[in-house]
């Protein structure tokens, strides 16, 4: 890891969790039961699902609850009536919220907007275990330079780049040759291109492997997801772009390979639970007991693997090539890819029309410029004006498909 740190920290105590009535917001509380430190929450957010949060910042006597959508305060505010658990609302709000001290963060947003809370959460100087893969596609040296000015540890959660971490063994990166990211290939790796086109978004939430969030799901029914996570994987560990790749390993066992310049090869392997990393990110250095199913390789019987087609999943490609073109391009991938899959889930874009409305809204954008945007409000108005691209070429596809 770029941010390697040799004093053992001690476990953490105060915690906050962006994100926590997502998938892995869930996870997260699942595993703080089996942890073994007293511990007190700080902040718990959400954006829309009051009354999760509200319940979980209960149980948990949380000191503050933030939802993201201004327009549920009433509601959050009447759910925690009574109780000590202080409400607030908004996106400012959740900002204000990563920004108290706390000695660990777990970073699970969805998207881009999870860049200013984490940012903030990382200004700490302490520990952030990342889910959130977007924050480093849409501002990987800006994020990681902020990471390197706090101090702050950044432990990937993200289950490839966890197994990367663990397979590196905190040797940053010596030796290295290679760093292979595993890819289930998502629901639909046997289908050909014509039959890719009539998939429903019910057929590409049914994730074979993993049990996620729309979002990601989507991103790896496209495989979309490996992408963003080779961008991700670039900024969190000393390799080039051309040492990173791709194999697809339906079983989804073996998270992630490193090879190493000796021959070596070290692979991570456990069940498809992201409760594993989640618990790594939190015992690191040390590691916790946890619920997860135990690997069974013999009830298992064979591991497989093969290449990626690019052909029928174009977005491989075209996020690969987003990270080699620098500048604003990873920011507009990312937004382009937020438009694509909400219109998708909305049934106003086919599923072979994600990859492609991402490659248009990168051609349309493709102003110049290889530095990536130096501020915050430079990212955010690049994934700005992205969607609004985006959602221009998207207009007349939609329009094409509710007159069909
Ligand atoms: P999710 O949709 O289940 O949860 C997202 C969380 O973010 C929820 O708490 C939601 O309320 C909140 N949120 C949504 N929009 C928001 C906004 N505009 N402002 C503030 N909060 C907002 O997603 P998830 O599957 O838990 O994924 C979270 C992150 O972790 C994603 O970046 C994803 O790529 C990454 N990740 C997830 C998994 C997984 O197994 N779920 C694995 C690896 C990485
Ligand atoms: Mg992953």
């Amino acid at each position: 890891m770029k941010n390697h740190r040799v004093t053992k920290p001690s476990p953490p105590r105060r915690i906050t969790i962006l994100g926590s009535t997502g998938s892995i917001g869930r996870s997260t509380l699942d595993i703080l039961e089996n942890y073994n430190e007293p511990f007190e929450v700080v902040a718990l957010t959400g954006q829309a699902n009051v009354a999760l949060l509200a319940e979980q910042a209960i149980k948990l006597r949380a000191k503050v609850a933030v939802i993201g959508d201004e327009n549920m305060y009433t509601d959050l505010k009447a759910a925690l009536a009574g109780t000590s658990v202080e409400a607030a609302a908004g996106a400012a709000a959740i900002t204000d919220a990563a920004s108290r001290p706390v000695d660990w963060t777990m970073a699970a947003i969805v998207g881009a907007a999870g860049l200013r809370p984490t940012l903030e959460a990382v200004r700490q100087g302490r520990t952030v275990a990342l889910a959130n893969k977007e924050c480093l596609v849409c501002a990987g040296a800006l994020f990681m330079a902020e990471v390197a000015a706090s101090g702050a540890t950044l432990l990937p959660v993200d289950s490839e780049h966890s197994a990367v971490f663990q397979a590196l063994d905190n040797t940053a990166c010596v030796g290295v040759e290679k760093i292979v990211l595993t890819a289930s290939g998502g629901p639909f790796r046997n289908l050909t291109a014509l039959e890719l086109k009539s998939v429903t978004p019910q057929m590409a939430l049914r994730h074979p492997n993993w049990s996620m969030g729309p979002k990601i799901t989507i991103d790896s029914a496209t495989m979309m997801n490996k992408g963003l996570e080779i961008i991700e994987a670039f900024h969190l560990f000393h390799v080039e772009a051309h040492q990173l790749e791709v194999v697809v390993h339906p079983q989804s066992i073996v998270h992630a390979l490193v090879h190493y310049c000796d021959g070596s090869v070290l692979a991570q392997l456990s069940s498809p639970d992201m409760r594993t990393p989640i618990a790594l990110s939190l015992a690191w250095p040390s590691r916790m007991n946890t619920p997860v199913k135990r690997l069974d390789l013999t009830a298992i019987g064979g591991l497989t693997f093969e290449a990626p087609d690019e052909t029928r999943f174009p977005a491989l490609r075209i996020a690969r090539h987003a990270l080699l073109e620098g500048g604003s391009a990873p920011v507009i991938l990312n937004a382009a890819n937020e438009v694509a899959v909400a219109a998708f889930l909305d049934g106003m874009l086919d599923f072979n029309g994600i990859p492609a409305l991402v490659e248009k809204t990168l051609e349309r954008s493709s102003d110049g410029g290889d530095r990536e945007p130096e501020s915050v409000d430079a990212v955010l108005a690049a994934d700005t004006e992205a969607r609004r691209v985006a959602l221009e070429i998207l207009a007349p596809i939609t329009a094409a498909m509710a007159a069909a």
